[in-house]
């Protein structure tokens, strides 16, 4: 009786929190003391991919800091309005990999679940800023095509639920489908993508638990975390009791101009994910969606970071320079020219 009330009030808080995110550019400029002169580019550009951020978020970024690693990340700026070459809607061409409803299918072995298209937080750089989530999300009324299609894929061993972000569907949602999921012979491993531990702690509570770690499929979540300043106190006993309950956790973080794009940003990262027990996994070079051409790091001085980063720290905190070319078999790393030589 005592656990049931203390995870009605957690799914309650995460709730709560997420209903009361800062949605207009106004407000989140007068919440940081930053300069009114960013407003009218910031409700401009908010028009196109709404400002969604959540105090908790909020209130890890130094108030009258305009270039803050975390506020960049999602302040709407003029920026997103250059047109840039190369830059485009769909720039991994998900669309055309599409094999069941909700189902990604690009790499052997693993298919990638759109399980929602709704985010706790609205990230500048996303790949997925113009995706037509309505038309292509694993949906309830679609499911079963997407269990039939997994059922008819002996070779698929890995479902990665992904979205939006799926730890923004409920606990009984997601208990439900991974039921589903375990009840296929022959899938082992239930990967999560999600930005949730980092973006809204809270939402780490014992149903998330249960059910991630509660059938045979071994239950794996890749974070996306891209600043050691996103790592406080709160979301460092959200990712301790995931790894108490066994669940392996990995960092996945975006190359981003002006946010991390530095060896100390980078190093710094690696210190903090090593602390909270998540394992740095990949690091990606920006996906080059129309708007978020500010963000981009070009391919020579990203390697040239790795580099610096490869001299000064263990092999096991360097994540893997990757980008997503569309067509190709798995993430192309950008390792092979060699960051040692
Ligand atoms: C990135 C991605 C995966 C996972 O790739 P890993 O290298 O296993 O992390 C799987 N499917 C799709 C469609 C992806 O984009
Ligand atoms: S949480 Fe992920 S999917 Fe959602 S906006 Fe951010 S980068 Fe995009």
């Amino acid at each position: 009786m005592i656990t049931r009330l203390t995870a009605d009030r957690q799914a309650c808080a995460w709730q709560t929190a997420l209903a009361e995110a800062i949605t207009d550019p106004e407000a989140l400029i007068r919440r940081l003391n930053l300069d009114p002169g960013l407003l009218s580019a910031a409700r401009l550009a908010a028009q196109r991919f709404r400002l969604q951020v959540p105090e908790s978020y909020v209130s890890r970024m130094h108030p009258g800091e305009p270039h803050d690693p975390l506020l960049r990340q999602v302040l709407p700026l003029q920026g997103e309005f250059e047109a840039a070459p190369g830059f485009v809607e769909d720039p991994v061409g998900d669309l055309d990999a599409m094999a069941a409803p909700g189902v990604i299918q690009k790499y052997a072995g693993r298919a990638l679940l759109i399980t929602t298209g709704a985010c706790a937080i609205h990230c500048r750089y996303c790949f997925r800023r113009h995706y037509p989530y309505g038309q292509a999300s694993a949906g309830r009324s679609r499911w079963p095509e997407t269990l039939a299609w997994l059922r008819s894929r002996p070779d698929i061993h890995e479902v990665i639920l992904s979205g939006g972000d799926p730890l923004m569907l409920t606990d009984g949602e997601l208990a439900a489908m991974t039921r589903d999921l375990a009840r296929i012979d022959h899938l082992r491993t239930l990967r999560v993508h999600t930005r949730l531990p980092v973006i809204l702690p809270e939402r780490i509570g014992q149903d998330l638990i249960d059910w991630l770690t509660g059938t045979r499929l071994r239950p794996v979540m890749v974070i996306h975390a891209n600043h050691a300043q996103e790592l406080d106190a709160s979301t460092c006993s959200a990712l301790a009791a995931l790894d108490r309950a066994g669940v392996r956790l990995f960092n996945q973080a975006v190359l981003l101009r002006g946010v991390n794009d530095s060896v100390a940003a980078l190093g710094d990262l690696g210190e903090a994910l090593f602390e909270s027990g998540v394992q740095p996994y990949y690091l990606h070079l920006l996906d080059p969606v129309s708007g978020a051409a500010h963000f981009a790091v070009k391919e020579a001085p990203a390697l040239a970071i790795m580099k610096a980063l490869a001299a000064q720290q263990p092999g096991y905190l360097l994540p893997r320079l990757v980008r997503e070319i569309p067509g190709a078999p798995g993430k192309s790393s950008l390792t092979e020219a060699g960051y040692h030589t």
